[in-house]
């Protein structure tokens, strides 16, 4: 449910309505827009049944939301939220390139795909520590000597860093040296791992499951935001189809649709989503158009070396050539990169 206020409702009216919202055991989230405010409650609704919140002074009406996500939808909040990472805002007319390696492997390696992606137009670092491989012979990061190294290339190049979470434990530590936490695909329904990075402080990249439905990826994100954490984007990452020519399906309609449902930002992988690098280009382009806020692209200096993700990241020469290319392309509709 959602009481919308009068666009004069004042603060005392707004605190007074919260309050009788908690006395009856649920949960106000005000959410301030430019012309009004707006208050969602979380709990069992059935108790506001009997009180009647449109006669409260202040109160224009009160919706109900059929959504089963209700903190992150549109209904809840009309304005785009625009998520600030360290002073990049991630939601607004300048799309983010979030750019580096699948995961950090050692500090040269790290520093001088940093400086090119940089150089190129990048405005974020990525970079795996905790690495959810399919294999468990496969390389699973450098673990905190990773996070170390990924917090000192960012503060020597100058750019917020990305990485990820995939347990309760390390949450802590994960936070130390992040600028923004990634929840990946395999954990997008950890419930427990959304829980706790509710708790943060930090914001989050959440990716959506591999299998997961649009309203799925809502209702996970309803996990964070519900936790207190509103710094929340999403990621469209390609999902799993019976089409073998990629290593997934990226679900370019996924980014409209979640634009339409959902006031939080968008991001695409096009890396994960393809597994080829020659496609990555098409599939950004194909991102941006479709109105996505920020981009997760790998990029490694020398791919066939590389320990994870090596067939789908750029090298940097592609990459600067790419970003490039998306400079004609965000300038023809509107946006800037
Ligand atoms: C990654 O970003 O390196 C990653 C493992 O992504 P996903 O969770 O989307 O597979
Ligand atoms: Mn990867």
């Amino acid at each position: 449910m959602i009481i919308v206020l009068k666009p004069d409702a004042t603060e005392k009216q707004i605190k007074h309505i919260e309050e009788r919202i908690k006395k009856l055991g649920l949960k106000p989230w005000a959410s301030k827009g430019i012309e009004r405010t707006i208050i969602g409650i979380i709990g069992e609704e059935d108790v506001l049944r009997i009180q009647p919140l449109e006669a409260f002074p202040g109160v224009e009406k009160v919706l109900t939301i059929l959504k089963p996500y209700k903190l992150a939808s549109r209904d809840f909040k009309k304005e785009d939220t625009i998520i600030d990472v360290k002073g990049v805002k991630i939601g607004g007319p300048k799309i983010v390139v979030i750019a580096g390696p699948c995961a950090v492997e050692n500090e040269k390696t790290l520093l001088s795909i940093a400086k090119e992606v940089k150089s190129a137009g990048a405005t974020m670092l990525r970079g795996g520590a905790f690495k959810p491989r399919t294999s468990p012979y496969s390389f699973q990061g450098l673990g905190e000597e990773g996070l170390k190294i990924l917090a000192r290339v960012g503060r020597e190049v100058n750019m917020p860093v990305v990485t990820e979470v995939m347990d309760t434990r390390d949450i802590e530590l994960v936070e130390k040296y992040a600028d923004m936490i990634q929840i990946g695909a395999r954990n997008m329904q950890n419930f427990n791992l959304l829980k706790e990075v509710g708790k943060s402080k930090k914001p989050v990249v959440l990716k959506r499951g591999m299998s997961a439905t649009i309203k799925e990826l809502l209702m996970s994100a309803e996990y964070i935001l519900s936790n207190g954490n509103f710094q929340v984007a999403l990621c469209e990452r390609g999902i799993r189809t019976f089409e073998e020519a990629t290593r997934n399906t990226m679900d370019i309609s996924a980014i409209p649709i979640i634009k339409q449902l959902s006031h939080l930002p968008v991001m695409a992988d096009p890396s994960h989503a393809t597994g080829k690098w020659d496609l990555v280009g098409s599939m950004t382009k194909a991102s941006i158009v479709a109105g996505c806020d920020a981009l997760l692209i790998e990029v490694h200096s020398n791919p066939e070396e590389a320990l994870s993700d090596g067939s789908q990241s750029l090298k940097p020469d592609n990459f600067a050539i790419l970003m490039q290319e998306l400079k004609t392309l965000t300038t023809a509709i509107g946006r800037k990169i």
